[in-house]
């Protein structure tokens, strides 16, 4: 039986409020670390616990602290990403949803590491329910002195605010996120200056993932090492692994990081839908490259997928069957990023919108000899040429897609 480190609470009666939290031994990692703790000390728990970030790029948060610079006179700031805009991923909405105290606790022993005193949680406009059962959790935190000035009479200050976004996936880049939240557009900085550096308002932040966070207070209550323990390769931990598409069984599933990804669609998941046959996968969100049938047998993991030329992103598994078109699984794509693209770049820009308006007309019927090509080449050039990772995001699957699904793509196309 594998270990529930985020969804221990998930399913029993009232699990979002402080008295279920607190029954079930909620906060007794806050009290372990402001009463006993420095620190250096947490910051040191978590670097040796590789908690890489659950949000998509997979940089250890340890890491990530500790590029904040101390002994400066700026205040400091940590924003939690809650944007969950990739397509396919629905976990970080389960988290604030089932046990919202859980992400509460982590971000105060973030901040207690790396001396923040004002965090932000950024949450997609969309996600109203989840964001007024955070800000409840939060009001009945700082009633119990969890929050606020003084933490549990240690003279530790931290204030969380809910702070909602307006729908654009953009801002789940983690600098769109910074512009969206001082009340900007929110198109994303060149980088460097890294967020650690200059971030909100100019000064330093650390931007995590919800899920992320939300594994801080185990790593710091049991230890890196059974932390690391849990995870069946190099990483440590579990994943949520949000499975959607033709399966029977769709839903949240918390496994060790390494699970077979084969074992996830037709263990955990029940299998394909109807029995019906499978045909392919995204295994990491909508960005992540498709993977075929003669893939799958693969762990779940971060360097397991790079090797594979494709990425555990954000574990949102989507399970294709035999009777889905790949061109409209294309479409879908090519729709939503040239949608979300927010323009700053050509060949964002230009090739999000050029991909798009051909793949609709080989759908329409009005496909040409070359188009295959065309698209291919229009993703190619948006490869690592844009100021964003939204470019790249676009362009991973779109080739992936061109590239394996060839034959059939071409089949759409009359001579
Ligand atoms: Fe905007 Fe696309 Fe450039 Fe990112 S890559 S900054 S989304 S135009």
């Amino acid at each position: 039986m594998e270990e529930k480190i985020l969804t221990k609470l998930f399913g029993l009666k009232d699990s979002h409020t402080i008295d279920v939290y607190l029954k079930h031994d909620g906060y007794k990692t806050t009290r372990k670390v402001i009463m006993e703790m420095k620190p250096g000390e947490v910051l040191e728990e978590v670097k040796a616990a590789n908690l890489r970030g659950r949000g998509g790029a997979g940089f250890p948060a340890g890491v990530k602290w500790g590029f904040v610079p101390q002994n400066i006179d700026k205040p400091k700031y940590l924003c939690v990403n809650a944007d969950e805009g990739e397509p396919g991923t629905f976990k970080d909405r389960y988290i604030m949803n089932h046990d919202p105290h859980l992400l509460l606790e982590g971000i105060i022993i973030a901040s207690y590491a790396v001396g923040i005193h004002k965090a932000y949680i950024y949450i997609r406009g969309e996600y109203e329910n989840v964001a007024l059962r955070m800000e409840k959790a939060i009001e009945e935190a700082a009633a119990r002195r969890y929050l606020g000035k003084n933490i549990l009479g240690k003279g530790f200050d931290l204030d969380i605010y809910v702070h909602r976004g307006a729908g654009a996936y953009i801002c789940g880049e983690e600098t769109a996120l910074l512009e969206s939240l001082e009340g900007k557009r929110g198109n994303p900085r060149m980088k460097p200056p890294f967020p650690a550096s200059i971030g909100l308002f100019g000064c330093p932040t650390v931007i995590n993932n919800v899920e992320t966070l939300s594994n801080v207070p185990f790593i710091i209550q049991n230890g890196a090492g059974k932390f690391t323990r849990n995870g069946l390769l190099k990483d440590g931990g579990t994943r949520l692994f949000g499975v959607s598409g033709m399966v029977e069984k769709p839903g949240i599933y918390e496994l060790p990081i390494g699970t077979s990804l084969k074992d996830i669609i037709f263990k955990y998941a029940g299998g394909m839908k109807k029995g019906k046959k499978f045909k392919a996968v995204i295994p990491g969100g909508m960005s992540a490259p498709v993977l075929t049938a003669d893939e799958i047998d693969i762990n779940m993991d971060f360097d397991s997928l790079v090797e594979a030329k494709s990425m555990l992103g954000s574990a949102g598994v989507i399970v294709i069957d035999e009777e889905t078109s790949m061109l409209d699984v294309l479409k879908t794509i090519a729709k939503f990023y040239s949608h979300e693209s927010c323009g700053q770049c050509t060949p964002c820009r230009i090739g999000n919108a050029w991909i798009r308006k051909i793949v609709e007309r080989i759908a329409e019927g009005k496909g040409k000899p070359g188009d295959i090509d065309n698209i291919h080449r229009l993703a190619k050039n948006m490869l690592q040429k844009t100021l964003c990772p939204l470019g790249d995001a676009a362009a991973m699957p779109i080739l992936a897609i061109t590239e394996k699904f060839r034959k059939e793509l071409e089949s759409y196309i009359g001579n």
